[in-house]
């Protein structure tokens, strides 16, 4: 398995790194895509990638997008970071980028450093990793009109089979994470009921979204196996088929 969405080089992590990993590794949890949030994240992001030997992405959130004037210099360090890794095989995608309606980060803003990720993704030929809250529309928009060609995953996924069909049939792929395990959620567990299993990747998000039935506070990659379960049940297949798919498409979409 692998985890294509999980901030393992926040602080929450800091305690007990290493024995996570191992615990991971125990478990058949052999990678984890480490996402971008911003220019004060990407040091410590790229020493944890280096030292686990993860998979990672470059990117700008759009809760970190700044002010209007910090736009600029934000994306040339991008771009400078961009250039000074893209040779190395673990920078998989760009991102976390998008656009979230649900922030107070300023609308504008976030449309500009987004157009501009998706730009990049365009230039270094990446998928994106994108984040996409009460913005469906203007993504969708977005990725039609900028079309960029190794188009990537729309990370969180929490919407009906309507909207994750929009943005499979643009290529995109869907990442189901631990709000599948909420049964309250009954527009995901559609879609993940209804869409081919080559439309989806497996996440967690972690440290965020933590179930809601968990007893843990801080989420963690060691959820997959019940994430996978869900869609197995949900799928009415065996969790042996799911895992071999979602490895599938999981290397497929970020080339590895
Ligand atoms: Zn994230």
């Amino acid at each position: 398995m692998i985890d294509s969405h999980a901030h393992l080089d926040f602080p929450e992590f800091d305690i007990d790194r290493a024995e996570l990993f191992a615990q991971m590794r125990l478990a058949g949890i052999n990678n984890v895509v480490l996402p971008g949030v911003s220019a004060l994240h990407w040091r410590n992001q790229l020493k944890v990638a280096e030292q686990y030997q993860c998979l990672y992405a470059l990117g700008i959130h759009p809760w970190y997008c700044g002010h209007a004037a910090d736009i600029d210099s934000g994306l040339k360090s991008l771009r400078t970071l961009l250039l000074t890794y893209k040779d190395n095989s673990q920078l998989v995608a760009i991102g976390e980028c998008g656009l979230d309606k649900l922030h107070k980060s300023d609308f504008d803003t976030q449309l500009k450093v987004f157009t501009a990720q998706i730009e990049l993704a365009a230039e270094f030929e990446l998928p994106l990793i994108i984040h996409a809250v009460k913005a469906h529309e203007e993504v969708i928009k977005l990725l039609k009109i900028l079309k960029p060609s190794k188009k990537g995953v729309i990370h969180g996924f929490y919407g009906g089979p309507e909207l994750a069909s929009q943005y499979v049939n643009l290529g995109y792929k869907v990442g189901v994470g631990g709000l599948l395990l909420n049964d309250n959620a009954p527009k995901l567990q559609q879609t993940v009921a209804q869409l081919p299993l080559d439309s989806f990747v497996l996440e967690t998000d972690s440290p965020a979204m933590t179930p809601k039935n968990s007893q843990n506070r801080r989420n963690t990659p060691l959820i997959l196996p019940d994430i996978l379960q869900k869609m197995a049940d949900l799928q009415k297949k065996s969790a042996v088929l799911i895992s071999e798919q979602m490895f599938s498409n999981v290397t497929q979409l970020f080339d590895l």
